[in-house]
């Protein structure tokens, strides 16, 4: 049975079997989630031997938002686990979350990386620095996102498109810093010092610069260690040429975004949702993500996976990430206007 159906029938017996079938039902939570079940099956594993919770994972490769207004209010999922602020964001604003209170939740997560109104909160942590290749760059010449306009950089930098996220939300905490003005001078210099057109995913940046396509990258910390410490020889070769530089460190700090997760405004179990969340900001859960994503643990004090902690120590912008939302739509535009594919 796939997890689909068995999602339909668990529902369907809800719906027919009365009380019996309802305290089943409550042993359940149905999660939509862009994140690999492979990577997440450790830790929903161990959520379900410790609260005897059974988790259904929709794997939802098309994003869950897209997936969730698809169904509309007859969706089964409980809850959602997806990466970027800008992704929870859209979700609040679409009407698909819930605000849940939770203590627990409060006191894990700092306060920058939840949902002032508690409708998406951050499990996990990933920068956005940038990544420069070892035998070209001395780490001297770079500082800030800012000064990759210089011109020094013409022809050497290479970045995914505009229409990512990821560079949304870092575009977005810039324009919270200096506004937009400032943010679309700098962008029209910074796209003029690509060496390429936008291609492909962040590894893909990142395996250009060690193939001498171009000098910098800018690309999530998960990459650059997944690449390292994954079983894939020409990555992992790749990525030993390439090491990262931590901007702005001497100002407002390196772009930090979110893996995050919510409960739904159509959710059936929301308890068990809430108790999901819960445990992910655990010691315990946050360590077996970390060491499964390769995403920093969002709860202080929790160490990082031997291959992000090996990227060094960071100062993090502390923006509220709740703001970069209200800058997603200037962003774009900007963005746009400065050619930047
Ligand atoms: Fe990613």
């Amino acid at each position: 049975m796939t997890l689909r159906a068995k999602i339909a029938a668990g529902l369907i017996a809800a719906g027919c079997m009365g009380s019996a079938a309802d305290a089943w039902a409550a042993e359940e939570v149905n999660v939509y989630t862009t994140r690999q079940e492979v990577l997440i099956r450790p830790l929903l594993d161990t959520f379900e031997q410790e609260t005897g919770i059974r988790v259904n994972v929709v794997f939802a490769k098309e994003g869950v938002i897209e997936r969730m207004k698809s169904e509309g209010a007859n969706s089964p999922a409980d809850a959602i686990l997806t990466a970027d602020v800008g992704y929870m964001l859209q979700a609040k604003s679409e009407g698909l979350l819930q605000p849940i209170q939770s203590e627990v939740l409060n006191a894990a997560i700092p306060s920058q990386y939840r949902d002032p109104e508690g409708t998406w909160y951050g499990l996990a942590l990933r920068a956005r620095p940038i990544m420069y290749a070892k035998d070209r760059v001395d780490p001297s010449e770079l500082s800030t996102y800012e000064d990759l306009a210089d011109p020094k950089w013409k022809g050497r930098i290479c970045i995914r498109s505009s229409s990512n996220i990821y560079n949304q939300s870092l575009v977005s905490s810039m324009i919270a810093a200096q506004g937009v003005e400032k943010v679309e001078e700098w962008a029209k210099g910074f796209v003029a010092n690509f060496a390429r057109e936008p291609a492909g995913g962040d590894r893909d940046q990142i395996m250009a610069v060690a193939a001498g396509e171009c000098d910098i990258a800018i690309a999530n910390t998960y990459y650059l260690a997944g690449m390292l410490s994954g079983d894939d020889a020409a990555q992992k070769e790749a990525a030993q040429k390439v090491a990262v530089f931590w901007p702005n460190q001497d100002g407002r700090g390196v772009h930090v975004n979110i893996s995050g997760g919510g409960v739904t405004a159509s959710a059936q179990h929301v308890d068990n949702a809430v108790k999901l969340l819960e445990f992910m900001v655990s010691d315990e859960a946050q360590k077996i993500y970390a060491e499964a994503v390769n995403e920093y643990p969002v709860k202080p004090g929790i160490p990082a996976s031997d291959a992000v902690a090996g990227f060094g120590e960071y100062k993090a912008d502390p923006l509220d990430l709740a703001v970069i939302g209200e800058h997603n739509v200037e962003a774009v535009r900007l963005m746009d206007r400065a050619g930047w594919r």
